[in-house]
């Protein structure tokens, strides 16, 4: 499977678009409402298959509905029902079910087989509307579902989802390394590497502080606190793209490196409680995300240890727990063996080090490489 993202060129048909984009909006909310009511009345789940059959039905008397493909209208259901799903196996964890959306903030729909076509090189039918994007790279592979999407500035892109199997021969490295995460540097190794968080980051920051600062000065509603707004949600997806791209490049560099990269497994609510913003500022979640894609590709393995393991207390060289430990510490000395200890390193090593005794041989003959544990 590949993802593909392009951008709709900027055109008065659009508009089309952001009527179907509107219109699945307005089928979602009436899914939930009908989803809530059926609960009321008979207490139980509303089947999806029949919500479907009703809601074909409906689609033949509501003419704003006919702007969206009956595969899309599909697809929302479908959404609903994932989502559904994942509510009843993880209420007891604060999961919520789905519920009412704005228009403003629904952002897409999709369609599988039919409903679109591909004409020439960067030109698509989508309905009865033939749009024209910025076709960056060539599609591979058979495509599977096309999704329009907006954002938060209202331009539209198109996600194509294409079969398409990349093929990586696996070097074979015999390499691996635990890593710990840090406030200041980004990752520390358990063999004494550590990658810093670049620079842009920082500068970027202060950019989204100046554009919140302005749009905090408008008065709300008027034209130029749009413009301020737009330009805020500008900032962030700037912020995002050059997150991401450097993401994938350490993704890739590290993949190429290590056949197995050991990491704690994230407990990201409770980071944030105790550290703030910063952690999601330095999103880790979205780097394992993209690390572990790259690394299934490569045919290598990202493997987590138990997050209740004192990584970061624990002395690499004894095995003393320094219970005392605080988070302000960034050094500390071993009371048992007397060993100055790098917070960071010292938890990378131990991570390493339990991450390897916890692999189990079925993970690694998935990753298709040998390694020394
Ligand atoms: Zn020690």
């Amino acid at each position: 499977m590949k993802t593909y993202k392009f951008k709709l060129y900027r055109h008065k048909k659009n508009k089309y678009l952001h009527y179907s984009i509107n219109a699945s909006a307005s089928i979602y909310n009436h899914c939930i409402a009908l989803h809530k009511r059926y609960y009321k009345m008979f207490g139980k789940h509303l089947n999806q298959f029949r919500l479907m059959k009703h809601i074909a039905k409906l689609r033949k008397r509501i003419k704003y509905w006919q702007q969206v493909g009956s595969q899309a209208v599909q697809d929302v259901i479908q959404r609903i029902e994932k989502a559904y799903q994942i509510f009843f196996k993880q209420h007891q964890k604060g999961t919520r079910p789905p519920n009412f959306k704005k228009c403003r903030k629904y952002k897409s729909f999709t369609l599988k087989q039919a409903g679109y076509k591909f004409i020439f090189n960067n030109k698509i039918k989508i309905g009865k509307q033939v749009f024209k994007f910025s076709l960056s790279r060539k599609i591979k592979g058979k495509v599977k579902t096309l999704t329009v999407k907006r954002n938060n500035l209202g331009e539209l892109f198109l996600l194509v989802v294409t079969d398409y199997q990349q093929e990586h021969i696996p070097i074979v490295t015999g390499k691996n390394a635990g890593w710990d995460f840090g406030l200041k540097t980004f990752l520390t190794s358990s063999d004494s590497k550590s990658i810093e968080s670049p620079l842009f980051f920082s500068q970027l920051r202060n950019k989204l502080k100046a554009a919140n600062r302005s749009l905090s000065r408008k008065k709300k509603g008027s034209s130029n606190w749009y413009r301020a707004k737009d330009h805020l949600n500008r900032v962030y997806e700037q912020i995002s793209h050059k997150r991401r791209d450097w993401f994938w490049k350490l993704a890739n560099q590290l993949t190429d490196e290590y056949d197995v990269l050991i990491f704690e497994d994230l407990n990201l609510d409770g980071m944030k409680r105790l550290w703030g913003r910063k952690v999601s500022d330095l999103s880790l979640a979205t780097f394992l995300e993209i690390l572990e894609t790259v690394a299934t590709n490569k045919g290598k393995l990202v493997h987590y240890i138990d997050r209740f393991f004192p990584s970061s207390k624990t002395c690499s060289c004894c095995g003393y727990v320094n219970q005392k430990l605080s988070l302000q510490e960034r050094e500390w000395t071993c009371l048992q063996c007397n060993t100055t200890l790098d917070r960071d390193a010292n938890a990378a090593i131990n991570i390493q080090r339990v991450g390897a005794s916890t692999l189990k041989l079925g993970d690694v003959r998935q990753s298709q490489t040998a390694i020394s544990v």
